[in-house]
């Protein structure tokens, strides 16, 4: 793994706390939702669970009940499985040439949107001496990947053939929505009503899936009718509205999962009229003291939010504004005087219990979404994981304990 999951080193350049009770929480509040309509949960933990940390995160949600685990990609499942997590676990992005072997002897269910990867795992299931688990995608309108309604009789035809021969079963039909949230757009029900058709197509030749599904996070909070047998959440399960068109974490009882804070490495007074970073974007109107936060877009800082982005500084009440440029490992915030010790932390974002911005008020300030801000927090910034035993934590009384480190 490229972070550790045990540090607690109290004084960090920059750190992406990571509450695992939270998690949990919001593991539990998704199926109480989904649960009344009979359908399980899929937690997705691609791209390192949204930068939250993949393994750690899976765990959080098979503890807290989820019953399935998605990826995007094969390596990803493959590292899942060889850090000990059995169970349902499905991927979906296949590339020609992909690990189909090691995915079929893992037990991972595979997603196959074309007749190529159809004959790649048949391949790889006879080498492995093995049934694979399949699962057929449609594209009932996303147009991103998925099989077409004209080639699904032929796919499904092919499946059922290499079913018959031992070398698979198809456990699922599953789609993608391309406007869950925007509730009420048209191409909602247009989708479903493909889905329902290209199911029972797929069922009528002879397919039983243990598995039908289409919804997103959401879909999941909004869209009962798209429930089927399971909920494929991601960012809800980070405790982030897909949208806040759709609602706030808190109407949905979820709490936002990450937070992300850096200690000031610098403060320092200038006067009036100096020019602050990159382009001197930004000139201070008086004389001033300037703090150096050493976190930049390197470490996923949005270089776009330059002279917008906010912050909360310790001890302080209101937010302060990245000044000038985002560069590639600091920015410069203007304190208006205030000389704050050099090592103040500053939080970025998390789940606002202090007044600190959240993940959406940088995506906000960004011109981007959410679930790119905490995707992108890089490498350098270790996670420290919070709250990973099962018992039961007040997920505020750990986030205060984490902040007065
Ligand atoms: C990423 C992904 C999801 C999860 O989407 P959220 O909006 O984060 O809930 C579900 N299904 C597929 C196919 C995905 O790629």
């Amino acid at each position: 793994m490229r972070h550790s999951p045990h540090l607690r080193a109290p004084h960090l350049r920059a750190r992406a706390e990571i509450d695992l009770a939270a998690l949990r929480s919001n593991v539990r509040a998704l199926s109480a939702r989904v649960a009344p309509g009979g359908a399980a949960l899929m937690a997705v933990v691609k791209a390192d669970a949204y930068g939250h940390g993949m393994v750690e995160s899976a765990r959080a949600a098979r503890q807290a009940g989820a019953r399935w685990l998605g990826t995007a990609t094969p390596h990803e499942a493959l590292a899942l499985r060889a850090a000990g997590i059995e169970g349902p676990l499905m991927c979906w992005l296949w590339t020609p040439g992909d690990p189909w072997l090691p995915c079929v002897e893992a037990d991972i269910d595979v997603s196959v949107s074309d007749l190529w990867a159809l004959a790649e795992v048949r391949d790889a299931a006879r080498r492995a001496g093995r049934t694979a688990r399949v699962q057929l995608k449609a594209d009932t309108g996303l147009g991103r990947s998925g099989c077409q309604p004209a080639d699904w009789t032929e796919l499904v035809a092919t499946a059922l053939a290499g079913q018959a021969a031992g070398e698979l079963t198809v456990t699922g039909l599953w789609s993608h929505l391309a406007c869950a949230d925007e509730p009420g757009h048209p191409s909602i029900d247009a989708q479903l009503d493909r889905f329902h058709e290209m199911a029972e197509h797929a069922e009528k030749a002879g397919v039983e899936p243990e598995v039908r599904h289409i919804a997103n996070s959401a879909a999941a909070l909004t869209l009962p009718r798209t429930h089927f047998d399971l909920v494929r959440v991601g960012i809800a399960l980070y405790g982030i509205s897909p949208s806040p068109d759709i609602g706030r974490p808190e109407d949905f009882g979820l709490r936002p999962v990450m937070t992300l804070s850096a200690s000031l490495a610098q403060v320092k007074g200038v006067p009036a009229g100096h020019g602050v970073g990159y382009g001197h974007t930004h000139t201070t109107g008086h004389d001033t003291t300037l703090g150096l936060v050493p976190a930049g877009y390197a470490d996923g800082i949005p270089r776009q939010a330059s002279g917008h982005g906010p912050l909360l500084i310790e001890g302080e009440t209101a937010w302060r504004r990245v000044a000038g440029r985002v560069a590639m490992d600091q920015f410069t915030v203007d304190l208006g005087g205030a000389t704050l010790a050099p090592g103040s932390r500053a939080l970025l974002f998390g789940p606002g219990d202090r007044g600190e911005p959240t993940a959406q008020d940088w995506a906000d300030a960004a011109g981007t979404i959410a679930y790119e801000i905490v995707t992108r927090i890089g490498p350098r910034v270790p996670r420290v994981f919070l709250n990973e035993s099962t018992t039961p934590t007040d997920a505020r009384g750990s986030w205060e304990a984490a902040w007065s480190r």
